[in-house]
């Protein structure tokens, strides 16, 4: 299987936790918390449509300024998505500068704040460069199941976290996964084409069967049509597998209500990017900060049954030996700890 998206973290695990998520079949791009982003250059930076902030403490936050500087003056819309109070905080930081000729720029540039409350309300407001930023409340969503994003191929989920304040955990779903079976297509004499598309929307949509699926194309030697039914095609020149899922927990403490809310999110994902601040001997230090330790960490993602774990955010005071955080999260991930 192909998947749709190449997740990798943008700092090595001392720095701030940032995922970037790219779209290998499109120009596009999806980034989880807004920390430092030195190492991104300006146009994969330019590629991000949404962007996902767990909380607004300065290491998951902080890149918000250059994100600002480059999409100014072009013709964008970006949205952002946080926890309760972040369209107000996304509002200050805008009111930090000053826009006396940005109505002059000839391309406007909109940013969308979104925040998610325990209500499974989303409260919304926008920015447009051309009006200098001015707060413009858009009406509420309500969401069901706090799904912030549902598209065509996937989805996003967010559910609030306890980190003494609230913050947002996420899993980006893809939804079913098609891939066409090339030689079949050949044998029935169909051609590929826009309604292999079509077809793929239908049953992602669950049409009934004995949906029509209409197939026109032409050769040298004319024009031909054929209508067959989705289940008929479904069934032959379709292969459809799970889709790829991958989900970003940071900045947590350690409790039951918590760790019932992660195991459900991050449920069988395919990759978990997962904090892995302190180490075990430091458990009372990481409770006091609201962290997770590496066993803890690790010993989530094996509950929820997640296929590969990347341990984030290392706290500095083991800069001298990082791996001890990786092995003490691995052991725990593998049940080797009991
Ligand atoms: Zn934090
Ligand atoms: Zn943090």
């Amino acid at each position: 299987m192909t998947p749709l998206f190449r997740p990798q973290p943008v700092n090595d695990p001392f720095g701030d936790p940032v995922v970037y998520v790219d779209f290998l079949f499109e120009r596009r791009a999806l980034l989880f918390d807004l920390g430092d982003l030195t190492p991104l250059p300006a146009r994969k930076i330019l590629r991000l449509s949404h962007v996902f902030v767990s909380h607004t403490h300065m290491d998951h936050f902080a890149g918000f300024d250059r994100l600002l500087r480059l999409c100014l003056g072009r013709e964008r819309e970006l949205t952002l998505y946080g926890p309760p109070g972040f369209v107000d905080q996304v509002e200050h930081k805008l009111a930090a500068y000053t826009w006396n000729l940005v109505h002059n720029y000839p391309a406007d540039f909109t940013l969308t704040a979104a925040e998610l409350h325990a209500d499974q309300s989303l409260q919304r407001a926008c920015f447009h460069c051309r009006t200098r930023f001015r707060r413009e409340t858009l009406a509420p969503l309500v969401l069901h199941n706090g799904i912030l994003l549902d598209e065509e191929g996937f989805r996003v989920r967010a559910v609030l976290l306890d980190h003494d304040i609230p913050c947002l955990g996420f899993a980006l779903e893809e939804k079913l996964h098609m891939n066409v079976w090339k030689n079949r297509l050949q044998d029935l004499g169909l051609p590929t084409g826009p309604w292999l598309k079509d077809l793929k929307r239908l049953v992602r949509h669950d049409a009934p069967d004995d949906t029509p699926v209409r197939i026109h194309w032409s050769d040298h030697a004319g024009e031909y049509e054929r209508t067959l039914p989705v289940g008929q095609l479904r069934d032959t020149v379709l292969q459809i597998v799970p889709g790829q899922k991958i989900a970003y927990v940071v900045d947590v403490v350690y409790h039951a209500e918590n760790a019932r809310r992660i195991v459900e999110l991050v449920g069988d994902a395919d990759i978990l990017f997962m904090e892995c601040v302190f180490l075990t001997g430091d458990t009372e230090r990481a409770a006091a900060r609201f962290h997770l330790t590496a066993r803890q960490a690790g010993t989530l993602a094996r509950a929820a049954g997640v296929k590969r774990l990347v341990p984030l955010h290392f706290s500095p005071r083991y800069s001298d030996d990082p791996e001890a955080l990786r092995r003490e999260a691995e052991a725990a991930f593998a049940g080797d700890d009991a």
